[in-house]
């Protein structure tokens, strides 16, 4: 008996993973099929400078709606783009797309914008990514100082020396680094002394429930104080509420971006909240 039981959930394993298995790989020929036909969008989320009320750009986010599955969200399709080396191709396409609409939105008039883009971990990696960063910002015309790159502190772990160097020398061409993800993972005080960046992304996670959180509240406080202290500027991710706000306005973070101001938008719907001039904080 037991042996026929084992017998059946061998195969029901079997089954499983062998589905689990099929999904994946039709999962990345469709993902390689949206790359081919450019069936991927960016979307904006815009950033407020929390003492102005004023919208100073926006993160470019990735947005996929397959024919079939409807809208896959980056969260399960760009690790899956990282782990069968599509994501380079993806990365550089976000890369320019971005930078683009960044230089026709300067063009019409909003000078400031600025824009944060996403970099994966083996997009950093690449051996010449400040050439096609540099080649990006040059051929679409938009200066370097209006564009943020992205990272998550799981790029870090490996090749740190390297890591360091590449660093410097993006930054060289005169964009902005911005650490992603603040606080989760194993994010370490210690890449805040080793690493020069000049963004400090705070994770949603410490923001979503901080009105009721006390040990929350003294992290996100002394964290933005330290980030201060090392001439870092400080996002808050996730802003849904205005409490949240109030909280994050009084430990003096510099910028927020969240569902409470707005979703990530097209294009277009964002250059309209930006031309409304409208001050999104009161
Ligand atoms: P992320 O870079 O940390 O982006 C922030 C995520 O939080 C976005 O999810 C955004 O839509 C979501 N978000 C913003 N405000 C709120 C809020 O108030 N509440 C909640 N619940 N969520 C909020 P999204 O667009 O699903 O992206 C997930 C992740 O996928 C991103 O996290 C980023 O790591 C990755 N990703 C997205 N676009 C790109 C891309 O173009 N390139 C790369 N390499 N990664 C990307
Ligand atoms: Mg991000
Ligand atoms: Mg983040
Ligand atoms: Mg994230």
């Amino acid at each position: 008996y037991s042996q026929q039981q084992g017998g059946n959930r061998y195969e029901c394993y079997q089954e499983t993973w062998q589905r689990k298995d099929d999904d994946q790989i039709a999962l990345e020929n469709d993902l390689r099929r949206a790359l081919e036909q450019n069936e991927f969008q960016l979307y904006y989320q815009p950033k407020v400078d929390l003492k102005t009320g004023q919208i100073i750009g926006a993160e470019a986010l990735i947005r996929w709606i397959d024919s079939k599955r409807g809208f896959v969200s980056p969260g399960v399709f760009i690790p899956l783009a990282e782990e069968i080396g599509l994501i380079e191709a993806i990365g550089e396409w976000v890369l320019r797309t971005a930078c683009k609409q960044t230089k026709a939105w300067h063009r019409l008039g909003l000078k400031e914008m600025q824009i944060a883009v996403n970099l994966s971990g083996r997009q950093f990696n690449l051996p010449d990514i400040r050439q096609r960063v540099l080649e990006v910002l040059l051929s679409e015309g938009l200066p370097p100082s209006c564009l943020e790159l992205e990272l998550t502190e799981s790029f870090l772990i490996e090749h740190e020396d390297s890591s360091i160097q590449k660093l410097n020398r993006l930054k060289a061409l005169g964009l902005q680094i911005a650490i992603d993800d603040f606080g989760t993972g194993y994010s370490s005080l210690s890449y805040l002394q080793q690493f020069p960046f000049d963004v400090l992304k705070l994770d949603r996670c410490f923001i979503q429930d901080i009105n009721q959180n006390q040990k929350n509240q003294v992290i996100v406080e002394a964290v933005i104080k330290m980030a201060h202290e090392l001439n870092l500027q400080v996002v808050a991710e996730g802003v849904e509420t205005q409490a949240e706000l109030e909280l994050l306005r009084q430990y003096q973070c510099d910028i927020i971006q969240g569902y409470l101001l707005s979703r990530p938008l097209p294009p277009q719907d964002f250059q309209n909240l930006v031309e409304s001039n409208k001050y999104l904080i009161i």
